[in-house]
């Protein structure tokens, strides 16, 4: 998957995402990057969230729409990461993800579960770019 978020010189927040599917790559499949609040979500007032991994599992929890919420009601991005991973652990216990929030002012978060998505050291990779600055690529742990 490849997911990303953006917020534009007027505070406007958009995300967008594409798949070609983790585990499952059968004609027709409707992932989870076609979910609106699963694999990405944005709310201009509060932020945007987006995940990869197990789209199958993870479209059953709307995972962006609840790290969006979260922060809507007074998460840190780094909370709402937090709180998303474990209401997913609450009902299943073999998945991958890794999830990035992001508030209307750029601070983020990524948080990431399982062995799937750790690319280095058991670590997931994700790039930021920010005004002014070049792009860099940041790596978290994976638990
Ligand atoms: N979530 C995607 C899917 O299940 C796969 C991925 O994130 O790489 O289609």
């Amino acid at each position: 998957t490849i997911t990303m978020a953006a917020i534009d010189e007027e505070g406007y927040i958009h995300v967008g995402t594409s798949t070609n599917g983790l585990r499952h790559t059968i004609s027709g499949r409707v992932g989870d990057a076609s979910i609106p609040g699963s694999a990405a979500y944005a709310d201009n007032e509060v932020g945007a969230a987006m995940t990869t991994g197990d789209g199958d599992i993870l479209m059953r929890f709307l995972p962006s729409l609840l790290a969006v919420e979260a922060m809507r009601a007074g998460k840190t991005p780094a909370e709402a990461v937090e709180l998303v991973i474990q209401r997913i652990r609450k009902h299943q216990t073999f998945f991958d993800v890794a999830i990035i929030a992001v508030n209307r002012l750029g601070t983020y978060a990524v948080g990431c579960y399982g062995t799937g998505m750790a690319k280095n050291n058991g670590e997931f990779g994700y790039m930021v770019s920010s005004p002014g600055q070049p792009v860099r690529t940041e790596w978290v742990p994976c638990t």
